[in-house]
């Protein structure tokens, strides 16, 4: 194609889609990938080139980038292609999946500009004037004048990014008799060392005063030099690998340390990309990985984009693999193969921006880049497609499970059976972790007797309980579906009753009066005691919720215990009891060594994921579940889309809703559209929330999402929806 004027569409780190713009003046050479410089809305921001197009049927209405920040491109055709991909993936503006994974993307700007030389100073606005006399600082001048002139042609700017550097401290000169008997000690020391990080650093090495070392660069027998930021390495020893078949495409079982070494025979094979769900597991990881370059959002952003720097130029190191959370899916490298570790952690759905689930994405540039995918943990993803992976299971003892059959044990929320084993704990000077769900948000109802509890026809959900007076009505918070709450149970005309969770107080509580001589020590997300006597291997209890799953290791632990076990299932949603299971086999590892008791108090002993538990097997559960989600047309089968409506005021937010989904309706087929329903916890931060669910193919949702209408409440869009309590963040 000849090109007239050619023109960019440059991406900024926005929820927006690219914009065109007319190449910086005088900028030389391929602009695809290149990180470029725009005004925008008066000011300048930073955005990459994600394609080029015909500029001539634009117009002339469009404006100059400023600059290239580098002479090279940050990403590279197969890195830009992703990008387009996933947004198509995503249902979201390509710029927002790029502010997702480039959260770094802009850096500090060193901005210097001039009145372009032969132009008349006349043009100049009041208080300009001294652009005319040659380079200035851009700060401090009025942004809006600036764009004026710019867009008048006037303007001669230069913009660079602002490359942070750490200094160090070196010396230049031997010692000689001019210095004094300190700052001979001082020099020689620094001679010793080769360098210091700072003059104080340098004064405590030799212990003398900081005005000493200063005194040795007065005089000029050391100085300050700059050297590129480093990724700190850890130190460590690489494992022994585990082998596995090389075809796997889904390596599950074991323990973690054997999994460890399986992850090192993956990454023995060629440059590796592998993702992690959060930065602590990532970290764990590196002592035994001395080879991985780790990339998280614990990096400083200046250190990111110099990673990204010197990929772009140089490559992975020969060997290499980056250790990286969401944020490395666009490093510019060519890897061998795309490994997710954990694949089900919701750790790996995105709150905000896109709101992607990381593992789609990582699958898909995997693809793109024609390498193999696979997944790394104890208990595989149903939307992973496990089924139809070929996967290897490496070997596990089945772990040492006690039911507690709650319709027949007497006590709440602390049977005696469960108090018996703490008392156990106690006398053997052991530790136990006490785990409650804090989602007891609202009641569901179930039979005293047998195991029938209230449940959505059409969704497999348990109903809610919402009391009118005293009557009660029960609830579905995905489809709306509503009914009575029967008085007796349907299937065995007991009594019913709807039995409270109980929180971390409660707990902490019965547990001081049941076991008044154990120490108790909480663990939520909001509040964590000090543990040092429970890592020093002093007998106690940690009580707390999921966030234990966070927490060091505690060397004598003999018991985990979870008074309300079914509290776990109790999620408005239909991946409850996926997310319990994994997180049962997940207690199971809380010791890398130990095998601790795990102990359930649970209304439900033969749920499928206690079998599962029971027999050892992570996947039986799954089989299962996979059959449920058949039946109801639930991920994996199709995928979803969670559309939220949110307004201050209850009767507006439930008209958008009701009006949303009549804009479905004249379009979907039977069992595509769930809703509109109130959210679980309908009232959040003063917004009424309802939400609809859209159910099908990526095409056919790419479908039903065109040409949405304006909605009159707050309009939200979740795919793959993790969630379907509270609001969605901005
Ligand atoms: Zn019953
Ligand atoms: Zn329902």
């Amino acid at each position: 194609m000849v090109w007239g004027v050619q023109a960019l569409r440059v991406a900024l780190p926005l929820p927006l889609e690219p914009m065109s713009y007319l190449p910086p003046h005088g900028v030389e050479g391929e602009l695809l990938g290149r990180r470029v410089v725009v005004p925008w809305r008066g000011e300048l921001r930073v955005g990459v080139v994600v394609g080029l197009e015909d500029g001539a049927r634009k117009g002339f209405a469009l404006r100059h980038a400023v600059a290239c920040l580098e002479p090279y491109p940050w990403l590279r055709p197969q890195e830009l292609h992703f990008l387009e991909c996933a947004a198509q993936e995503l249902f979201a503006p390509l710029g927002s999946v790029l502010d997702d994974l480039l959260p770094f993307l802009e850096p500090a700007l060193r901005h210097r500009l001039r009145l372009l030389p032969g132009a008349l100073s006349a043009v100049l606005p009041a208080g300009l004037e001294s652009l005319a006399e040659g380079w200035q600082e851009a700060r401090g001048f009025d942004p809006k004048l600036l764009d004026y002139l710019r867009e008048g042609g006037v303007l001669e700017e230069v913009v660079e990014e602002q490359r942070p550097t750490r200094q160090i401290l070196v010396p230049l000169k031997a010692p000689d008799g001019a210095l004094t008997p300190k700052g001979r000690l001082a020099l020689e020391i620094l001679h010793t060392l080769g360098r210091a990080e700072s003059m104080t650093a340098l004064a405590q090495q030799a212990g003398v005063g900081n005005g000493v070392v200063k005194g040795l660069l007065d005089k000029g027998y050391a100085a300050f030099v700059e050297l590129p930021l480093e990724v700190p390495r850890v130190e460590g020893r690489a494992l022994e690998p585990l082998p596995f078949p090389p075809e796997a495409q889904r390596i599950g079982g074991g323990r973690w340390p054997e999994r460890l070494r399986v992850l090192s025979g993956l990454v023995r094979e060629g440059p590796t990309l592998v993702l992690f769900p959060e930065v602590a597991q990532l970290k764990r990881c590196l002592p035994h990985f001395p080879q991985a370059l780790p990339f998280h959002g614990e990096l400083s952003p200046e250190l990111r984009r110099q990673v990204f720097h010197q990929l772009a130029r140089e490559g992975l190191p020969q060997g290499g693999a980056v250790f990286s959370t969401y944020q490395g899916l666009l490093l510019p490298f060519d890897f061998r193969r795309v490994v997710v570790v954990e694949e089900g952690n919701d750790a790996y759905k995105l709150s905000g921006g896109s709101r992607a689930f990381v593992p789609y994405l990582a699958e898909l540039r995997a693809k793109l880049a024609g390498v193999p995918y696979t997944t790394l943990s104890l208990v595989p993803s149903l939307e992973a497609e496990w089924e139809l992976r070929r996967s290897h299971t490496v070997p596990l003892a089945p772990p040492r499970v006690h039911l507690l059959d709650m319709r027949r044990e007497r006590g709440w929320p602390l049977s005696g059976a469960a108090v018996n084993l703490l008392q156990q704990v106690a006398e053997k000077r052991r530790q136990a972790v006490v785990l409650v769900a804090r989602r007891g948000y609202s009641a569901v109802l179930r039979c005293k007797h047998c195991d029938w509890k209230a449940m959505c026809p059409d969704c497999a959900l348990p109903l809610r309980l919402h009391r009118a007076g005293r009557a009660g009505r029960l609830l579905c918070h995905q489809c709306g579906h509503e009914e009575k709450a029967p008085p007796l149970c349907p299937q065995c005309r007991s009594e019913v009753f709807e039995p409270k969770g109980p929180g971390v107080e409660w707990l902490l509580e019965a547990l001081e009066a049941a076991v008044p001589f154990l120490p108790r020590y909480r663990y939520t997300a909001e509040e964590k005691d000090r543990l040092e006597p429970l890592l020093a291997g002093e007998p106690g209890l940690l009580v707390g919720t999921t966030a234990v799953l966070r927490a060091p290791t505690l060397p004598e632990l003999a018991l985990v215990l979870l008074p309300y076990a079914d509290g776990f299932l109790l999620d408005s949603d239909f991946r409850a009891g996926e997310r319990y299971h994994r997180l049962l086999w997940q207690l199971t590892e809380l010791h890398p060594r130990r095998r601790p008791l795990l102990a359930l108090q649970s209304f439900e002993p033969a749920h499928p994921a206690h079998q599962a538990l029971q027999q050892g097997d992570p996947e039986t559960f799954l089989r299962n579940e996979l059959l449920l989600r058949r039946a109801l047309d639930y991920p994996p089968v199709q995928r979803m889309i969670k559309l939220e409506l949110s307004h201050s005021k209850e009767p507006v937010a439930r008209d958008a809703a009701v009006q949303l989904a009549d804009f479905f309706r004249s379009r979907v087929q039977p069992g595509e559209l769930l809703g509109p329903a109130p959210a679980p916890v309908p009232k959040v931060r003063g917004q009424y929330v309802f939400h609809l669910l859209l159910k099908g193919s990526t095409a056919r949702l790419q479908e039903l999402m065109q040409n949405l209408p304006p909605a009159k409440a707050r309009l939200r869009i979740d795919p793959d929806p993790h969630s379907f309590v509270g609001l969605l963040e901005d």
